[in-house]
């Protein structure tokens, strides 16, 4: 089979957020039929639809050839090594992995949904992924840079490399 470039979006908005979302983009790293080709810089953002701190963001883009529910289990595994609990709806969270492009491909089903249904009006999730790919085309969702120009006004920042 060969491999598929996927990109992972990264949230940290409990602890050191800033280290939990540096270690797991090490642990992305490390997983089985898996290379990890990029890697945005980190962030910062207001939260949205969730409560607590500003999150830390960033995203990665994988090279993989396990398929898309084979690295959903994958990132669950990861999140649960950050003990992850979900105390209640949208409950601030050590880190929160999300499978937000799978090649071309549009899965719906009862365990995910790729594209990832809430990235096309997310600046968070958007912007490390125009910066890890401009002329990223989103499978039925559109390019990258149309889809930020219309979330260009929501609060996010770069974070400087050694923060
Ligand atoms: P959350 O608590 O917001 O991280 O949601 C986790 C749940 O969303 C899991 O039960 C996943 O099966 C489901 N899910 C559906 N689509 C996706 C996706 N693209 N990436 C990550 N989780 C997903």
């Amino acid at each position: 089979m060969s491999p598929v470039s996927a990109y992972v979006g990264l949230g940290a908005n409990l602890g050191d957020a800033a280290h939990s979302v540096r270690i797991a983009i090490d642990l992305l790293g490390q997983l089985p039929q898996t290379i990890l080709s990029a890697c945005s810089s980190l962030y910062r953002s207001a939260p949205i639809d969730a409560t607590g701190d500003d999150f830390v963001n960033a995203a990665v883009k994988l090279e993989t050839q396990l398929d898309a529910h084979q690295l959903l289990v994958e990132l669950q595994r990861i999140e649960h090594h950050f003990g992850r609990e979900r105390p209640f709806r949208n409950a601030p969270r050590t880190l929160d992995l999300d499978l937000l492009v799978f090649g071309k491909e549009t899965i719906c089903d009862s365990t995910l949904e790729v594209p990832h249904p809430r990235m096309g009006s997310r600046a968070f999730v958007l912007l490390p992924l125009h910066e890890l790919t401009p002329d990223l085309e989103i499978p039925g969702l559109g390019p990258v840079e149309q889809l930020l120009a219309v979330v260009g006004d929501q609060a996010i920042e770069k974070l400087d490399a050694d923060r």
